[in-house]
């Protein structure tokens, strides 16, 4: 067993800002922190985004703290820009990350450290950042019928680009980001798509400013001190009705239809006997906190959220969670990546934790 002052889970953007600013206090990698992943390599989940999700696609990405990504050229797939500036910053900054290294569960252990259950052995921590993002906790909603359906069935996780639909009837499911990038690639190549949704899209007109991007994380962050689980910060923001979703609009590929109520062997229907034949149903249904790991302290309320308090869970001071609920953005974590090693200091320090 190893004995550390910090253990950061996930090097994401989220846990690799949180390494950035422990190494900013004195911290060093390996002899005071470690960040585990278990992941092959660097770029945390961008490095498993399909390749046809280009870094011109994506649109609000932030740079990690004290290094600019320059010079990327838009074309590339995000996957292999991100991968690389990654890389880059880990070797930049000294961090260090160990990886492929899966954190199986973190509890209480002796002399009020935390004990970090890995597949490379235990470390012995006095403080725990969590930030595992949500990649690796896909929401796949269960259907009447669904095991009857004779065509494929995949979730955004492993959406390999829209070349794999040419001339396949596709019905997609979710109404946020993904599903309708996925529609708008896939179009041109499918036979025919079909798009459902729980509720009705919400389309937002006019530029998302900071003031905007302010009031969506407050909501969200509402929601977590409350002890809920947190909504995704886009799924509050509504989709940006920007060229594309328009030309989607005015084509008929975002004629967006209510959910239907059973899957049949060859498509879906809905209660009023209506049909579409399906050969592929492809659920961009979003992701959940992969907070697993935790579960052995005992964070959750009974709303099924981790309530915080700024980073910090309300019912453990030496466990902060990043990349969670209203930091779950790239600025987001990169702000409660800051926050959450002023908050670890104190701790250390033995000094009481600020108000958040
Ligand atoms: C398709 C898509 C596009 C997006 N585009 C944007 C955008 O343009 N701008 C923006 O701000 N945000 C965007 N987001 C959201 C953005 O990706 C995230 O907010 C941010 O990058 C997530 O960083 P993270 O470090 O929290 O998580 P991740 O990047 O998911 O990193 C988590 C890391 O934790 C590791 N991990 C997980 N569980 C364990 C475990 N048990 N043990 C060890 N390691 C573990 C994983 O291997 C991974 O490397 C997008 C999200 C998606 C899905």
């Amino acid at each position: 067993m190893r004995e550390v002052e910090v253990v950061v889970v996930g090097a994401g953007q989220a846990g690799l800002a949180s390494a950035y600013h422990l190494r900013r206090t004195g911290l060093e990698a390996d002899r005071d922190f470690v960040v585990l992943d278990h992941s092959p390599g660097p770029g945390g989940a961008w490095q498993f985004r399909w390749p046809s999700l280009t870094y011109g696609k994506v649109h609000g990405m932030h740079a990690l703290p004290g290094m600019e990504l320059v010079g990327a050229d838009p074309a590339r797939a995000s996957s292999e820009v991100i991968s690389e500036y990654f890389d880059r910053y880990e070797r930049t900054f000294d961090l260090r990350v160990l990886r492929p290294v899966d954190v199986r569960a973190v509890r209480e252990g002796p002399g009020g450290r935390l004990l970090v259950e890995t597949s490379g052995g235990v470390w012995a921590t006095r403080a725990l950042i969590s930030a595992t993002g949500t990649w690796d906790r896909p929401f796949w909603p269960r259907s009447p019928g669904q095991e009857t359906f004779r065509g494929r069935q995949l979730h955004t996780v492993r959406y390999p680009g829209p070349e794999a639909f040419a001339g396949q009837r596709v019905v997609v499911v979710g109404g946020g980001a993904s599903g309708t990038q996925h529609l708008l690639e896939i179009a041109p190549y499918a036979a025919a798509t079909t798009w459902v949704t729980r509720r009705p899209p919400v389309f937002r007109e006019g530029p998302f400013d900071e003031e905007a991007g302010r009031a969506a994380v407050a909501l969200v962050e509402e929601r977590v001190r409350q002890g809920l689980p947190p909504r995704s910060v886009v799924s509050v923001t509504g989709l940006p009705l920007n060229d594309a979703i328009r030309e989607g609009l005015a084509a008929g590929v975002l004629d967006r239809q209510p959910m239907f109520d059973r899957i049949t062997p060859d498509g879906v229907e809905w209660g009023d006997g209506r049909r579409v034949a399906a050969d592929v149903i492809l659920w961009a249904t979003g992701f959940r906190p992969a907070v697993g790991h935790l579960t052995p302290l005992r964070l959750r309320e009974p709303g099924g959220g981790v309530r915080l308090e700024g980073t910090r869970a309300a019912a453990d001071p030496r466990v902060h969670l990043v990349g969670y609920g209203p930091s779950a953005s790239t600025i987001g974590a990169n702000r409660a990546g800051r926050a959450a090693v002023r908050d670890i200091r104190r701790l250390l320090a033995g000094q009481e934790p600020a108000a958040a």
